[in-house]
């Protein structure tokens, strides 16, 4: 094993040149593992920082598709397939036009120990295309789909590779992928998750990764004897994952002041309730509208190209895209008084941001745990699509609120510092130590 995280790091720049959001991913998990490999003797003989970092398998192709007006457009699709070892690959697409490499070495790469936190037989990958489903009818998002999966369906399977939603791929996209599979396959099997109901999904799975990270965000809160009632929130984005953050800050009693979208931020001191979330969620999800409308709406600031960060919170649930808190960022939240970050996107707080959090010692609940929720209803669908049944709402909730508690526990048991648990150590050792035994059970693959 390289001596130092530089030595390390160098190889890993010079390999994957220019891939500067999997050096920063690589980078976080390295400082806290590397120590923890060092202890441990068997990790270092089998090399498995050396092959973690590596993936299994790439695929990259052309996505052609003709436009409304007869137009032809080229696209680029990928999947990274980064790691097998616990079960078949398991992570979203994203369709937005900032996907590269890099972009999806990285989300495959935080999937990997996200999916062994679960606790659920899940490997790690990712995938997607620089496709901008904005602005596009849904003929155009159906025929860019279906070309998608003209080339994708030959390497997914239920037992091979299962993916799901992530940013630009919702329910209409998942229903327009899994038709085209369906019908190049000529077989109905769980091969995509994130499913409608009436034709194979989960009950959750659409809530999951924001009622998750909420649960987490209270559960972390707990080891301080405090909790989500009353507390003020910042929530970004205003996709999924945010949509479904703020509604289980509200059923647990907390008030949500901001959303934004890649244009702007709305604030509103009044908070964001059950009426004006439903006019969120037809915003998005049924017109596709923009979320300066909501401050239009209910006649509340917005900040063009502004984010949520300078606004006074308890708790901040970042919940658009990577990097989207930096290092100032960071310091108006504590020195506003923010005790809680949980992230609810993937990597959205930068590796000098994580510095001032983790200095401050607030309680920062890192993506790889904090949004966990959604991958493991994910597990939860696939495991009712294999036994050909259905649970009720109930009972997978009553499964994410548990599995969100265990993965808790397991970050408490590898991150505690003395009086505090350092969450971003405790996820990476626990996810890590997981797959790394899997590793060297199955030999040298
Ligand atoms: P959606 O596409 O539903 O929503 C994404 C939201 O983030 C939109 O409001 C979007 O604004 C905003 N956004 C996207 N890119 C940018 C950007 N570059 N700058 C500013 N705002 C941006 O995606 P999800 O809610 O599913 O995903 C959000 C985050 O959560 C991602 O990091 C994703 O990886 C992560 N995640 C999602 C899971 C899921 O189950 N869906 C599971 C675990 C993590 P606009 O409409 O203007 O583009």
């Amino acid at each position: 094993m390289e001596k130092t995280v530089e030595a390390f790091m160098e190889k890993i720049e010079e390999k994957n040149p220019g891939e500067k959001e999997f050096h920063q991913a690589v980078r976080e998990f390295i400082e806290t593992v590397m120590p923890f490999v060092r202890k441990n003797e068997k990790y270092q003989k089998y090399k498995i920082l050396e092959r973690i970092v590596e993936p299994e398998r790439i695929i990259i192709f052309r996505v052609p598709w003709v436009d409304d007006n007869g137009e032809i457009h080229i696209n680029r699709g990928y999947r990274v397939e980064m790691n097998s070892a616990l079960g078949p690959y398991k992570g979203g697409l994203r369709f937005h036009p900032t996907v590269n490499l890099s972009i999806l070495k990285f989300l495959a790469f935080e999937q990997i120990f996200k999916n062994s936190l679960t606790g659920l037989p899940l490997g790690g990958g990712k995938g997607g295309a620089d496709f901008d489903p904005k602005g596009k009818t849904d003929n155009e998002v159906m025929r860019f789909c279906q070309s998608f999966m003209n080339e994708l369906y030959r390497h997914i399977g239920p037992n091979t590779d299962v993916p799901a939603g992530d940013i630009g791929v919702g329910a209409r996209e998942i229903g327009y992928l899994f038709g085209q599979y369906k019908k190049l396959k000529n077989e109905f099997t769980g091969a995509l998750t994130g499913k409608g109901f009436n034709w194979g999904g989960s009950l959750i799975r659409p809530e999951a990764t924001g009622y998750g990270c909420v649960y987490f965000a209270e559960e972390m809160l707990k080891t301080r004897r405090e909790s989500i009632k009353g507390k003020v929130c910042v929530v970004s984005g205003s996709g999924n994952v945010a949509q479904h953050t703020v509604e289980k800050v509200l059923q647990f009693g907390g008030k949500v002041v901001t959303l934004s979208d890649s244009s702007g931020v709305i604030y509103d001191p009044d908070g964001i309730d059950k009426e004006k979330l439903e006019f969120v969620k037809d915003l998005k999800n049924v017109k596709r509208g923009r979320i300066k409308e909501y401050a239009e709406k209910y006649g509340c600031e917005y900040v063009e190209k502004g984010k949520p960060w300078n606004i006074k919170c308890d708790i901040a649930f970042p919940c658009a895209t990577q990097n989207e808190i930096e290092k100032k960022d960071a310091e108006n939240l504590v020195s506003n008084g923010c005790k809680c970050v949980c992230e609810g996107a993937n990597m959205p707080t930068t590796l000098e941001a994580l510095e001032v959090f983790l200095e401050a010692k607030i309680l920062f609940g890192p993506g790889k745990a904090a949004n966990a929720g959604g991958v493991a209803v994910s597990g939860l669908e696939m495991t009712q699509n294999s036994l050909h049944l259905y649970w009720s709402r109930e009972e997978v909730e009553e499964k994410l609120r548990n599995i969100m508690q265990n993965i808790h526990k397991s970050c408490v048991k590898y991150g505690k510092e003395g009086d505090f648990v350092n969450y971003v150590k405790g996820a990476n050792i626990a996810g890590f130590v997981r797959v790394a035994d899997a590793m060297i059970d199955q030999g040298i693959v």
